[in-house]
């Protein structure tokens, strides 16, 4: 979980008016909170309004089109396990923030985030005594009252705790762990065959002591995480290794990144030959969750693959690298990771629950799988694609357009009948219905012409349809094209066909 400050060369030219893109935000029903907003708010708790919650969905059907597509399953597990779950996997005894105290108004920060938010770094792998050398070599001072930190770090757990039936359990601080646990019950699913991937999308709850900067750090958030299960000795006997092994990905090795370079496009296949990635299996993984993020429409120069330290990467992780997006708002964030989990896992709940998680070989040996995971969520996503897209025209009328690529957007039509006259409004709707069959469309019949395409453009509607008098005799309207304002004669007859030719 990696959120950093633009890096000093690019944030003149990216920073946006902020508080103009927050009222975007919230007026126009994309994220609200933090909630109970009537109750003053708790951090890191928001509400995706009507806008908000049809753009998630997009995000969260594209990963599921993609994941099942590459031949991942989707699973549901439950939210909260108890902590016997917790303790395995390790959660419970290291799952921590380290926090720093002010000696002065005795706020308590985040120590990581507070060196990130000033310095293009990952702070994530530093030791207790590199962030504090680094805190006061670089005179960072308490945000709140500019007072000086205490030299000491304390740690606090994220796991957000409860009872059940009087015994101690947690919420779920990621898919991954509830996504292991049936390993049996999969194994047999699949055949007892390995490969198999699943994947799950849904709620994971973190104790983050400090979550600021919208969706992109709550305490509660959505997860969507891809798991394939491998047999050790074929992650390198990978056929969809050969499609890809072409493609090119702005890689950043932690070598570059010390040496203050930027990432190198570079093919799958050399990357692997250079042993930047240890397997072609996870090169595959690497090249998924990559194009995911192209498929959300986020151009390729604002992503880069950034390969964890060797101290930064979990002690059991063979490979790890983080895919992180260039946002307007807050700079390079971390969007996705994929690791590497090697058997760590299933063999720590193995022990802990005393059942074999174990897969048979065709010569009839015994073999705990390795697991490589695709973690990514879908409020980052979602968040970034509110960010890249945003757009304020201050040159002319300080107008707001939502630019977000067509294949994304919320709404995809708004109908407009040109007057309220009961011949066009019958028309209008009659288009609105039927339209709604295939597509979210939204209908406005109030205020002049310009102020509603002015609100379609806000809400980032690729297509505005209006029905005016001609309608009547040439069975036809117009539509207008959100980003060149073009204005085409359809056939209302075949106005399906052309929005779904247009959308693609
Ligand atoms: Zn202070």
């Amino acid at each position: 979980m990696v959120v950093k400050k633009i890096d000093a060369d690019n944030s003149a030219k990216v920073k946006l008016d902020e508080s103009a893109f927050i009222s975007f935000v919230q007026e126009s029903g994309l994220i609200w909170g933090p909630e109970p907003e009537i109750y003053g708010g708790l951090a890191g708790f928001y509400t995706y309004g009507p806008l908000g919650k049809l753009l998630k969905n997009k995000v969260e059907n594209s990963v599921r089109h993609v994941f099942n597509f590459n031949g991942f399953r989707e699973l549901e597990g439950p939210t909260i396990m108890p902590d016997r779950v917790w303790k395995a996997s390790g959660h419970l005894g290291t799952f921590s923030d380290r926090i720093i105290n002010c000696s002065k108004c005795n706020a308590v920060f985040r120590a990581d985030k507070l060196v990130e938010e000033k310095f293009d770094v990952s702070a994530d792998g530093f030791s207790d005594s590199k962030l504090l050398d680094f805190i006061k070599e670089k005179k960072i001072n308490c945000p709140s009252c500019s007072g000086r930190f205490n030299d000491k770090l304390e740690r606090q757990s994220l796991m957000m705790k409860t009872k059940v039936a009087g015994q101690d359990a947690s919420l779920r601080p990621e898919t991954a762990t509830v996504t292991y646990l049936p390993f049996v019950r999969m194994y047999q699913y699949f055949r007892k065959k390995l490969p198999f991937g699943v994947f799950q999308i849904g709620k994971a709850y973190r104790n983050e002591i400090s979550p600021r900067q919208s969706v992109l750090r709550g305490r509660e958030f959505t997860q969507a995480e891809g798991q394939l299960f491998i047999d050790p000795k074929e992650k390198d006997n990978w056929d969809r290794f050969e499609i890809v092994k072409n493609e090119h990905l702005p890689l950043w090795d932690y070598t570059l990144q010390d040496a203050e370079k930027i990432p190198v496009l570079m093919s799958l296949e050399n990357a692997l030959k250079k042993k930047l990635v240890s397997t072609k299996a996870y090169a595959w993984c690497l090249w998924l969750a990559y194009m995911q993020f192209r498929r959300f429409g986020i151009p390729a120069e604002r992503l880069r693959i950034r390969q964890h330290h060797p101290n930064e990467r979990a002690f059991y992780a063979a490979d790890a690298w983080d895919i992180e997006v260039k946002t307007n708002n807050y700079g390079w964030v971390e969007v996705c990771g994929v690791h590497d989990r090697t058997d760590y896992d299933l063999k720590q709940h193995s022990k802990e629950s005393g059942v074999a998680l174990e897969a048979i070989r065709e010569d009839g040996t015994r073999f705990v799988p390795h697991i490589l995971e695709i973690a990514f969520g879908t409020d980052r996503p979602t968040y970034a694609l509110i960010d890249l897209f945003y757009e304020k025209k201050s040159e002319d009328d300080g107008k707001t357009v939502f630019k977000i690529p067509y294949s994304m957007a919320p709404i995809s039509i708004s109908v407009f009948p040109l007057m309220k006259k009961d011949e066009l409004v019958e028309i209008a709707e009659g288009i609105y219905n039927n339209l709604s069959k295939d597509f979210i469309v939204d209908y406005d019949a109030s205020g002049s012409i310009g102020k509603r395409y002015l609100r379609s453009m806000i809400s980032g509607t690729p297509f505005a349809v209006t029905v005016d008098y001609d309608s009547i005799k040439d069975k036809a309207v117009t539509v207008r094209d959100r980003d060149s304002g073009k204005q085409e004669r359809v056939k209302i007859s075949e106005l399906v066909s052309y929005i779904k030719e247009k959308l693609q």
